[in-house]
């Protein structure tokens, strides 16, 4: 299964006519999971077709506004929409003081609930269900910042039809094949696993870091990922900036993507500066040369095939 990644903004800081703030929809077969809501995320959501009331699960990076203020927003909308259904929020732990007090002072009571989960950044899965996993770790921004990782479920493997009919598997055998066990025949010969099945389907994976100084200490969180995004905030020639600010210039996530091997790099979260984004893409893609601009509207996915 491919996981799938629509842009919903691609703005730093300030949100301007041609760029929203950051926010991101993460898709499975059974899930629309929401990363990060920046201001007018809903409006977004709504221009792109989305049935937001299908969100059940919100991630947040870290507590600069221009990765959440949209939520607040968005969850009053659900509200009037007359949703029933839990939504579940992931991110630091003051967020859920700093969403709640602006629903206390304007005496709203909302038409669901909320579940708040904090973030640590540990290894244990913050969510999982039969086709994901995921997990958040720590990115390296001027206030705790998390990524979160979006990994498939490890895959059954394959059974091998000419091979199972030859050695004469019974049927009610082949669901542990599928979890890896060898068959023994009736005259006592056993056959391997390795032989009566094929590797299974390989796990896709997506990880999301926003906002980050691009740093080696959380590489073995994206390593290896199908689909990296990272921001990329600045061309190097503003390198001392993006230091003082904790952010990352293109040509830094170009070589922390190609440390990292992953399959395909996207950029964002980029200054109001530029208006012409071509030379953020070259400066990247001198570093790791698969990389794509987040593009608002648009869709990316795990699957290497669909690049
Ligand atoms: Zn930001
Ligand atoms: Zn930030």
């Amino acid at each position: 299964m491919a996981l799938s990644v629509l842009i919903l903004g691609s703005a730093a800081a300030a949100p301007t006519l041609n760029r929203n703030q950051t926010a991101q929809l993460v898709s499975t077969e059974k899930n629309l999971f929401l990363v990060d809501c920046g201001e007018a995320t809903q409006i977004q959501l709504r221009r792109y077709k989305v049935r937001f009331q299908q969100i059940d699960h919100i991630f947040i990076s870290h507590l600069h506004g221009d990765h959440f203020f949209g939520l607040v927003g968005l969850l009053s909308t659900m509200h009037m929409l007359g949703r029933k259904a839990a939504v579940h929020i992931y991110g630091p732990k003051e967020l859920q003081e700093v969403i709640q007090v602006q629903f206390k002072y304007a005496g709203s009571s909302l038409s669901f609930q909320q579940v708040y989960h904090t973030v640590e950044g540990s290894s244990a899965p913050i969510y999982q269900d039969n086709e994901i996993e995921v997990t958040a770790f720590e990115v390296n921004h001027r206030i705790k910042c998390f990524g979160y990782k979006f990994q498939e479920r490890p895959k059954p493997r394959r059974i091998n039809g000419k091979r199972v009919e030859f050695y004469k598997v019974p049927n009610y055998f082949r669901p542990k094949l599928k979890e890896g066990a060898d068959f023994t025949k009736e005259d006592g010969e056993v056959i391997a696993n390795s032989v009566l099945t094929d590797a299974p389907f390989p796990s896709h994976a997506y990880a999301y870091c926003a906002d980050s100084a691009a740093h080696e200490k959380y590489l073995k969180h994206i390593q290896g990922v199908d689909l990296l995004y990272h921001e990329a905030t600045f061309m190097h020639d503003q390198k001392a900036r993006a230091k003082k600010t904790y952010h990352s210039t293109a040509k830094q996530t170009g070589e922390l993507a190609a440390k990292a091997g992953v399959g395909q790099l996207l950029i964002g979260h980029f200054s109001n500066r530029y208006t012409d984004l071509k030379p953020l893409l070259n400066e990247a893609k001198n570093g790791f040369k698969t990389t794509s601009l987040a593009v608002e509207g648009k869709t990316y996915t795990t699957d290497i095939s669909k690049r």
